[in-house]
């Protein structure tokens, strides 16, 4: 491997890379383990698992394909398959050598900005609800955290983050907003980058943007504004478990995430990720088809009186109405493992966007757990018998068990 790209990645950092020693690194599956773990363990069999916004679709055929020819050379590193995938990907938006990093998924990049720009004396700023991986980053880091309720029209209120704390290294917008599906416009994201503290940073996190309509940031990463922009294979691409994201920045902001660690690459991933790229049609395809069988659920939500939040991507908050998390366990026992809830909103459940028939078994459940008597899905004990016997060994990541599962 020719470029900056090896150099930087795997000789000039070791020194730099003590300063990171144990970095949990927490992401949706896990999220979603810990909701579970409170009724089961496991998935059953035949499960609708709508409970981790990932992509029913899958890697698409061409990805599948080269994966399996180079399943032989899965004894390699071969660096220069992860060269051509950032090669690739900065030729497509134009982006210059140096302002993008491969990484194994969008969750490390996410970890590691966050630790390099917050500190006990630089806080972490994010909208609330919004993903909660920052957050525990910055919990590690010593940063205050400071949540912003997401304005009426359910966008981030960039005015009322960055008016937060003068002191704030990090402002985390997700756009378009998980859990919400909601978009946050490009005048709101150039308002902060204009009126935020000196020395921190906006961390537009991507993942579901291509789902949307929103404005993406990369032509701001290119005029060399304060921002780390994440993008993830996670989401449209149907990746999720293969493992491939980006961290996209100034060359000089990169270099500090760098720090935290820099790991060679999953080779399938990264010839996944590449020749899904390479696909015109692949995201206007899957957009559609993920909009169709959304819009449809909102339909069928909508005659049948029941409020949610209108979004644009692969999710949604549905009101339940009840507490959400009793919710979650009546569909359980229905083998619909839906998503889960956020404090803030204490009667809401996130839903993702499954197949057509996956929708159709939610549909039947939730009606029936809502045509139900609230105390119904009211479980008798807290804990199944298997759950009580967990320890802090089963849970993922060394995570308090309180904190997960409160
Ligand atoms: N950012 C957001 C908003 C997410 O929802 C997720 C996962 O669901 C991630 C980042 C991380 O995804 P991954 O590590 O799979 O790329």
């Amino acid at each position: 491997m020719s470029t900056n790209l090896s150099r930087r990645s795997f000789f000039g950092l070791a020194a730099a890379a003590t300063a990171a020693a144990a970095v949990p690194i927490l992401t949706e599956p896990q999220l979603a383990l810990a909701q579970r773990r409170r009724v089961a363990r496991d998935y059953a069999p035949g499960a609708v698992r709508i409970d981790a916004n990932e992509n029913p679709l899958g890697p698409c055929s061409g990805a599948c394909a080269v994966m399996s020819s180079l399943l032989p050379e899965g004894g390699r590193y071969d660096f220069d398959l992860t060269q051509k995938l950032v090669d690739t990907f900065s030729a497509a938006e134009g982006l210059k050598s140096g302002y993008v990093l491969p990484y194994a998924g969008s969750s490390e990049p996410l970890h590691y900005a966050v630790l390099a720009f917050t500190s006990k004396e630089r806080s972490y700023v994010t909208a609330d609800p919004g993903y909660e991986a920052g957050m525990y980053a910055a919990k590690m880091s010593g940063a205050n955290i400071v949540k912003v309720p997401l304005a009426k029209d359910y966008s981030h209120d960039v005015r009322a983050m960055i008016a937060a704390d003068p002191n704030a290294g990090v402002f985390y917008i997700c756009n378009p907003n998980n859990p919400t599906g909601t978009i946050t416009s490009r005048s709101e994201i150039e308002y902060g980058l204009a009126n935020k503290p000196k020395g921190s940073i906006l961390l537009v996190d991507e993942a579901y943007i291509h789902f949307s309509d929103a404005t993406p940031s990369i032509d701001l990463v290119k005029a060399d504004k304060d921002l780390i922009v994440l993008r993830t294979f996670s989401k449209i691409y149907g990746m999720a478990g293969l493992r491939c994201g980006f961290a996209i920045g100034r060359p000089d902001l990169l270099a500090k995430i760098q720090t935290y660690g820099m790991n060679s690459m999953p080779i399938l991933a990264v010839a996944a990720a590449t020749s899904s790229l390479q696909v015109a049609d692949l995201v206007p395809e899957r957009r559609k088809i993920n909009t169709d069988i959304r819009n449809a659920t909102f339909s069928w939500l909508t005659a049948n009186n029941y409020k949610f939040i209108p979004s644009q991507t692969n999710c949604f908050m549905l009101d339940a109405g009840r507490p959400g998390k009793e919710v979650i366990e009546a569909m359980i026992q229905k083998n619909v493992f839906i998503g889960r809830v956020w404090p803030v909103w204490p009667n809401y459940v996130r839903i993702t966007v499954g197949t057509r028939s996956e929708m159709e078994k939610f549909q039947t459940a939730w009606k029936e757990v809502m045509d139900a008597p609230a105390s119904a899905s009211r479980p008798a004990r807290r804990e199944s018998p298997t759950l009580a016997r967990l320890g802090a060994r089963d849970l993922p990541w060394g995570m308090q068990r309180d904190e997960f599962l409160s």
